[in-house]
């Protein structure tokens, strides 16, 4: 049983999301947008966080930045890329996601990719925000 934190502007997508990953006993706290998002990880740091590319106000690339410069550097942050988006994958992995999935998801898929990602080791990134005030 793992903490997953969705963050998906389409209802459709997480409900879809929401009950795939439970039925496989995860705990899920779904999020419409990226303010939502960056005031949960202040309290607490989810297993693994799915993330929209494409959402209302900041988009997704915008709160990696966020959460990478000031937030949880080792937080396992997964891309959720419209397949009709040619380019998002690659700039995904660039702009340092631990990976993406494409959407419509492949839905007898997505619980085994969830768990590659749950069993992946946290990524070993520095912590920007407190090498830059030392
Ligand atoms: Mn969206």
């Amino acid at each position: 049983m793992s903490s997953i934190l969705i963050v998906e502007d389409s209802p459709d997508n997480m409900k879809l999301f929401r009950t795939l990953l439970e039925l496989k006993g995860h705990v899920v706290t779904g999020l419409a947008n990226g303010d939502s998002l960056l005031r949960a990880l202040d309290e607490r740091a989810p297993d693994l966080v799915l993330m929209d590319i494409q959402l209302p106000g900041r988009d997704g690339y915008e709160l990696l930045a966020e959460i990478r410069r000031s937030r949880r550097p080792q937080l396992r942050v997964v891309a959720l890329t419209a397949h009709a988006m040619t380019g998002d994958q690659e700039r995904a992995l660039e702009a340092g996601f631990d990976g993406y999935i494409s959407k419509p998801i492949d839905i007898r898929a997505f619980p085994a990719q969830i768990e590659h990602h749950l069993s992946q080791q946290s990524p070993d990134r520095p912590d920007v925000s407190s090498a830059e005030r030392s």
